[in-house]
């Protein structure tokens, strides 16, 4: 479903390669994990495939589901079903939670040719979901993400992938640090929505998140490509080992 050949990306601004050549793909029902040291692209490829500002891709392609993902615009990559989590952590003063969630909604399925969902069949669905998360009503009616503490923003993200049932979740969980709690909750969410017709590649420097979200399949990048591919128990090897054993058989 999820498709890269062979993707080379530089920065625009300079002549600096980033990625090198990157070659995976996320089959429906399958989560894949990508870990490795620090700078060597996992976040980069996360900003492509989300279609953000500054990269030039100049080799290689990403398909969706057959779709050009690098000829559309980012919203509408949202529409054909590519979830990057994390990807709305500005705070909206103004904006009530449940207003935006709705227009995000809505616009996706008209995007989809659906039709928009009444505001009953809305309050339905997100009441629901907002249960099942344990997020509480009064949190729905706040503005978007503004004075929400850290677990209550990652909370937020796992109901904005889950009102959206996305085809392909990209989760990149940055090396700032992700407290216990928070990585409870992003592994719950995750564990809640998957699904036979839905992938995750869940992006992360460390092998604690994988301890709860079970990966199917896990890359090692390094240096602009992926370099070693297994299963679940090449997570723990870099836990014992560091990336630099594992590394230094790979090249
Ligand atoms: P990771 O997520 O694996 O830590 P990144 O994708 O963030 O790696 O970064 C890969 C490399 O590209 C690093 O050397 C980083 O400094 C560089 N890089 C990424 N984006 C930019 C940018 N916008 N400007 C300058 N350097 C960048
Ligand atoms: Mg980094
Ligand atoms: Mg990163």
């Amino acid at each position: 479903m999820l498709e890269i050949k062979n993707l080379h990306v530089q920065l625009e601004e300079e002549d600096k390669k980033i990625l090198k050549g990157v070659d995976l793909t996320v089959e429906p029902g399958k989560v894949h994990a990508i870990m490795g040291p620090n700078g060597s692209g996992k976040s980069t490829l996360s900003y492509v495939l989300s279609g953000r500002d500054g990269y030039e891709v100049t080799e290689g392609t990403a398909t969706l589901d057959g779709q050009d993902l690098l000829a559309m615009e980012p919203e509408e990559r949202a529409a054909a079903g590519l979830f990057l989590a994390f990807q709305y952590p500005v705070e909206i003063p103004g904006v009530g939670n449940m207003t935006f969630l709705r227009t995000a909604v809505n616009a996706q399925r008209k995007a989809r040719g659906q039709e928009e969902m009444s505001s009953t069949e809305f309050l339905k669905v997100i009441r629901e979901k907002a249960k099942e998360l344990q997020i509480d009503a009064e949190m729905l009616k706040r503005p978007v993400n503004v004075g929400f503490s850290g677990g209550e923003k990652k909370r937020n993200e796992i109901l904005q992938m889950a009102m959206l049932e996305p085809r392909m979740c990209i989760l990149d969980e940055t090396d700032s640090g992700l407290d216990v709690d928070a990585m409870k909750l992003v592994s719950d969410g995750v564990n809640a929505l998957r699904d036979e017709g839905r992938g995750f590649l869940v992006i992360t420097h460390y092998q604690r998140l994988l301890n709860h979200i079970r990966p199917d399949v896990v890359h090692i990048m390094s240096n602009g490509r992926i370099v070693k591919t297994g299963g679940p128990e090449l997570a723990l090897e870099v836990e014992e080992n560091g990336y630099a054993d594992i590394l230094g058989e790979a090249v």
